[in-house]
């Protein structure tokens, strides 16, 4: 690990006005510790969020959930409103790493943490990603790699809280600083993450490094379910996920939100999978030709690598299931 200054700022303004190009904020440090110490990340400051006041917790109003960035993983998986009304949200918290894990990681880190890729987390490898002139995915081991949105990168986008929080058509809250004056912006959660082939190096979402993401907002939500496949049940990134939720009323499908999680290069919102199964009655939606059409649309244009074409059938089958799932049908154990 290479020396860094440490910063303990009392306030956002203080937190915000520290960052720069050569700094990096520091919420659980679940991810970001690791990238430090196997020499992926080398920042000249780490700016700790830990202590900043208003950035942690769920505050459920009118409008829907209000989430600090700093809330824990566990608090999300845990919260009452959020079991009863947000269940993907809480089914994709919950099934993140370890209950250790849950405890330290925050939201605003899980939506900002780094790729997976192997190659990525070696400090022996400069591919792409880091500024290097080759991605060794491409023709080296890339069984959990994107089959969607790659190129020149292949990586598997690796949040379980971005496909859950995309359905639920969440906004993001950014901050910034300006002299003395503090600028905010928000925007759907579905335009804050970036493919390889519009963000290489640096963070695979539009923050640049003086901004800080400080709320997510979650208005209200119909029926909605998170499923994932992963290959070590105790603790593991998706091979593959998906996220369904419905809005249905008088027996018929008014809405419905389809996104794909560890298949692709970002969360995997698919408005062809949705269309599929809108303004159905529920049972014609329900039907079996309807879901194959939706699952098939979802990984519409699917490029799979030499060792993970497994991924298509997996985030069909996955597909299938979120619907039925959140129009409360049962389903078979993934
Ligand atoms: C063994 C293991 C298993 C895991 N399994 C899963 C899994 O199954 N599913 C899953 O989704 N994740 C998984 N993770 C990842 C884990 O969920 C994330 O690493 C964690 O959520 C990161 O949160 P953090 O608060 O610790 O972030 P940090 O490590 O502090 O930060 C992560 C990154 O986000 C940036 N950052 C943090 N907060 C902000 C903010 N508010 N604004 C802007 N940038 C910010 C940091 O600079 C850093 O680059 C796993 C991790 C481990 C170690
Ligand atoms: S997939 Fe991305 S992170 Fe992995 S080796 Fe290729 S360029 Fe690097």
């Amino acid at each position: 690990m290479r020396n860094f200054e440490w910063l303990e700022p009392r306030t956002l303004e203080e937190a915000l006005a520290a960052l720069d190009a050569r700094s990096m904020p520091l919420a659980g440090g679940v991810d970001l510790l690791g990238e430090l110490k196997d020499h992926i990340a080398a920042p000249a400051r780490v700016v700790n969020l830990k202590s900043l006041p208003g950035l942690r917790g769920v505050r459920a109003e009118r409008d829907g959930l209000h989430l600090g960035a700093l809330t824990s993983l566990a608090e999300l998986e845990e919260h009452a409103e959020i079991q009863r009304h947000y269940r993907a949200l809480a089914e994709a918290a919950g099934s993140v790493g370890t209950p250790q894990i849950r405890n330290q990681g925050t939201l605003g880190g899980n939506l900002c943490q780094r790729p997976r890729c192997w190659y990525y987390r070696s400090e022996f490898h400069q591919c792409l990603k880091k500024g290097g002139g080759i991605c060794y995915a491409l023709a080296g081991e890339n069984k959990y790699h994107a089959i969607l949105g790659g190129g020149p990168a292949f990586y598997a986008h690796p949040s379980d809280l971005a496909p859950a929080l995309i359905a639920l058509d969440a906004r993001v809250r950014i901050a910034r600083q300006e002299g003395r004056r503090t600028q905010y912006r928000s925007l759907a959660l579905s335009e804050f993450f970036r493919t390889p082939a519009q963000r290489l190096v640096g963070g695979e979402t539009l923050l640049q490094p003086h901004e800080l993401l400080v709320e997510v907002m979650v208005p209200p939500a119909g029926e909605s379910r998170y499923l994932k496949f992963r290959e070590r049940p105790s603790h593991d990134w998706a091979m593959a996920a998906c996220a369904a939720h419905l809005r249905i009323a008088g027996g018929r499908v008014h809405e419905a939100r389809i996104v794909l999680g560890g298949v692709a290069t970002v969360p995997w919102r698919s408005p062809a999978a949705e269309k599929a199964i809108t303004g159905l009655p529920l049972e014609e939606a329900l039907s079996e030709a309807r879901l194959k059409q939706a699952a098939q649309a979802a990984v519409e244009g699917a490029q799979p690598l030499r060792q993970n074409w497994y991924k298509i059938t997996l985030a069909q089958t996955l597909v299938r299931r979120a619907v039925l799932a959140a129009a409360g049908r049962p389903i078979p154990e993934v």
